[in-house]
């Protein structure tokens, strides 16, 4: 069962342990190295953090004139803790480095290359070798099965497939984990609501955000997702409100899981909920997860809020030493009902970069989101607006009212969602509603945010989405 291990460098000994990364477990089982001792899972860390060094210092010319700067020879290396001598790695780091620049292995040793778009400027550009897709498709396979799929699970999978790793890294870990794979990718909304009702897809790879536009074109089609064989969704590469979970939930007729990755890093499957969905398990068997102050940089206690910060411990391709995430949790290591013993990573209300400052006042898309969702009168379909009126921000929350809302409605519905934004997140916000079907539907990742101000202000005049991977 599974594929065969691929030689790697980090191959361990053991071949127990090889099996580890490469077999997909069965489903609802956790694989021993999820269950294994919080010390095991250190000593496991400080052996793959050591080659990962290594690997950096041998064939990254820059990674190494870092750590020697740093005084951290890999040989030298003692605890994860001494790596807090080397400075933070940011997305500018890989622009700078254009674009094969910080790989470890020379293009033709590579297996495959993604890139994101990015708004400005030149994209980020990763690399996989052969090794580095199959462990990435065993972490996806690991996180889909810790949310309950089960090999055999018809999987219909609706992120864009392309630069973007939604759409390959979720259709690899679903084949590893022995599921066919519909590989529909983003867009075509009324042939998706027909494939799932006609084939009968037991899970749902999407973002959220694609995921509620599906629910509404087949509501429109008169299609009921709750008779279809729906029962999983695998949803990220957004930040999404407890309240938006609920909503899809209740408009798809299945259990929502909260997927999250970000290419610089891997792809999707760096983290996901389990079944017991209180948190998403970080495999702290691939990655070394800090979590600091975004200020001073330096460590955060656990439970408090701080950035997250990740260092890979088996890429080949792209080792990334200390990468600053911009997104915002806390963790926890406490054990989970589940039985796996790897870290848990809250639910990311949002990136660092998607904080919106209006009048002194700091708040994330989602904890708009999270107010207007399921609001009497109003459907979850939005857009902030900012503008500067003078020398002041202004925005504007524009929302769709219900299907089928009176009217002369719309007022009032506006009225009570102004009087909540206020009395919950302390924002004063002007609330339009709108006609069912006024706001532009995601094919992938949502645009809730229209920043009108002038770029010189830094936000600049974009569009951009409370996205987790650009
Ligand atoms: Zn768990």
């Amino acid at each position: 069962m599974g594929m065969p291990a691929e030689p790697s460098r980090f191959a361990p000994a053991g071949a127990a342990r090889a099996a580890a990364w490469t077999t997909p477990p069965a489903a609802n089982t956790p694989s021993e190295v999820e269950c294994c001792s919080r010390d095991a899972l250190a000593a496991l860390q400080l052996e793959r953090l050591r080659e990962t060094l290594r690997n950096a210092w041998d064939h990254v010319p820059w990674q190494r004139a870092r750590l020697q700067a740093a005084g951290l020879h890999p040989d030298a290396l003692r605890s994860p803790d001494d790596l807090r001598r080397l400075p933070f790695m940011v997305k500018g780091d890989l622009r700078e480095h254009y674009p094969f620049g910080l790989f470890a292995r020379p293009v033709e040793q590579l297996a495959r290359i993604h890139a994101s778009s990015g708004t400005t400027g030149k994209p980020t550009v990763v690399g996989y070798t052969r090794g580095d897709l199959t462990r990435w498709a065993a972490l996806m396979a690991r996180s889909m099965a810790g949310a309950g799929v089960r090999p055999g699970d018809l999987v219909h999978n609706a992120y864009g497939y392309g630069l973007f790793t939604g759409g390959l890294g979720a259709h690899a870990g679903a084949e590893h984990l022995g599921c066919p794979v519909v590989p529909v990718s983003g867009g075509g909304t009324e042939r998706q609501v027909a494939l799932i009702m006609d084939f009968g897809p037991r899970v749902l790879c999407a973002t959220p955000s694609y995921a509620l536009a599906i629910a509404e074109v087949a509501e429109q089609q008169g299609a009921d997702l709750h008779r279809s064989r729906l029962a999983i969704g695998m949803f990220g590469a957004e930040p999404w409100s407890a309240a938006m979970r609920h909503e899809i939930e209740a408009r798809l007729g299945l259990r929502a899981h909260d997927v999250y990755g970000l290419s610089e890093i891997m792809g999707p499957g760096v983290a996901c909920e389990c079944e017991a969905r209180e948190g998403l398990h970080g495999w702290e068997d691939h990655f070394l997860f800090e979590l600091v102050d975004p200020d001073s940089g330096e460590p955060v206690a656990e439970g408090v809020a701080g950035e997250l910060v990740i260092t890979t411990l088996t890429k080949e391709a792209l080792p990334m030493l200390r990468y600053r995430t911009r997104d915002i949790t806390r963790l926890t290591t406490q054990r989970c009902a589940c039985g796996r013993t790897h870290l848990r990573i809250l639910r990311v209300a949002g990136r660092n970069d998607d904080m919106l400052i209006v009048r002194g006042v700091n708040v994330y898309p989602s904890q708009i989101e999270a107010v207007l969702v399921g609001r009497p009168g109003l459907a979850p379909h939005y857009q902030l607006v900012i503008e500067r009126v003078g020398a002041l921000d202004h925005l504007r929350i524009e929302v769709e009212a219900l299907p089928g809302w009176p009217q002369d409605g719309y007022a009032a519905a506006a009225q009570d969602t102004r009087h909540h934004v206020k009395s919950l997140i302390g924002l004063n916000a002007d609330v339009a509603v709108m006609a069912p079907g006024t706001l532009p539907r995601s094919q992938g990742k949502a645009q809730r945010v229209r920043d009108l101000r002038p770029a010189a202000e830094g936000a600049g005049a974009a569009t951009r989405g409370p996205s987790t991977e650009e």
